[in-house]
């Protein structure tokens, strides 16, 4: 790359088109530090005493996520689940995120649902009928949200960046689910026995999140869940990347639009009166929550 850094004139190591700028590499380091604090401050999700649990799978967005979080001076401890995604996937998951925690001695609590439960997400989608990456999805907040509210943590940290955001959105606007849409945001605020969720990489694309881990030399998982096949938030990102290419800046428009004129017209259309699950403890519309009524499911399909 010839181009110049936009910030200090040095030889630029990657150009950032929907910005019109190019940087060297501590001037990247720092824009994307910038954009993670920018995120926290306008978006109200992090003070600095807060524990955070941060949801650490091994791969580049998590690691990239729990690494700035850390170096911005917050409180991060990891989080990881040992998943039912097939035998060698699950375990580099947890040795890229076990060998990233040990490397800078940081608190990382691995919660092991393939020892604790015998079934696999394959099962849950055949005794279910959801999808593949629906069933792993419920069981991934379920767990996590649990574990942060009975450790007592003040905020759940998810690595979910422009490009995921801007794909949820775009499946949330093609069925108009004014629900899903009036909950969409970066940070959901804790309440109703929820522990807050943050998401303060939404003002930065995948390629971005790779670059900067790539540059910190993070070791991350590079390879893809072997059950990803047939996931929709795959095909709505590529049609994102389509239009990116030639509308550079196009995605960041389309979600940060969204958040700041089209958000507060479906506020409301998700108001639910929660309870405790009958079985979990967990907060829920219902007497059973989803977490709990897709185990029962599967246990049921085997009897
Ligand atoms: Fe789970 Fe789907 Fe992600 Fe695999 S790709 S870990 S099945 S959500
Ligand atoms: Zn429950």
């Amino acid at each position: 790359m010839t181009a110049k850094c936009t910030r200090c004139r040095d030889k630029a190591v990657i150009e950032l088109r929907r910005h019109n700028a190019a940087f060297c590499k501590p001037c990247f380091l720092h824009f994307f530090r910038e954009q993670v604090k920018r995120a926290i401050d306008k978006e109200d999700m992090l003070s600095p005493p807060d524990r955070v649990l941060v949801a650490v799978s091994g791969g580049k967005d998590s690691l990239a996520l729990w690494d700035v979080l850390v170096e911005l001076g917050y409180d991060a401890t990891g989080y990881h689940i040992v998943l039912w995604t097939g035998e060698d996937y699950a375990s580099d998951s947890l040795a890229h995120t076990q060998a990233f925690a040990d490397e800078r001695g940081l608190k990382l609590i691995v919660h092991d649902l393939k020892e604790e439960r015998d079934f696999t997400i394959p099962e849950l989608r055949k005794a279910t009928g959801r999808s593949t990456c629906g069933g792993c999805g419920l069981v991934k907040r379920h767990e996590i949200s649990k574990a942060a509210a009975d450790l007592g943590f003040d905020a759940v940290a998810i690595g979910h960046n422009l490009d995921d955001e801007a794909a949820v959105l775009l499946g949330n606007v093609l069925r108009w689910d004014a629900q899903y849409l009036s909950r969409q945001s970066p940070v959901l605020a804790g309440d109703d026995g929820f522990v807050k969720k943050v998401k303060p990489l939404y003002r930065l694309t995948e390629r971005e999140t790779a670059a900067y881990a790539f540059l910190r030399g993070i070791d991350y998982q590079v390879e893809e869940c072997p059950l990803v096949a047939g996931n929709t938030q795959l095909r709505y990102k590529a049609v994102l990347d389509a239009i990116e290419r030639t509308s550079p800046g196009a995605k960041a428009a389309f979600y940060q639009g969204f958040l700041d004129h089209g958000r507060e017209h479906f506020e409301g259309s998700d108001h639910v009166e929660l309870r405790a699950c009958a079985s979990c403890g967990m907060p829920t519309p219902n007497e059973v929550c989803s977490f709990c009524r897709m185990v029962e499911q599967v246990d049921k399909s085997r009897a």
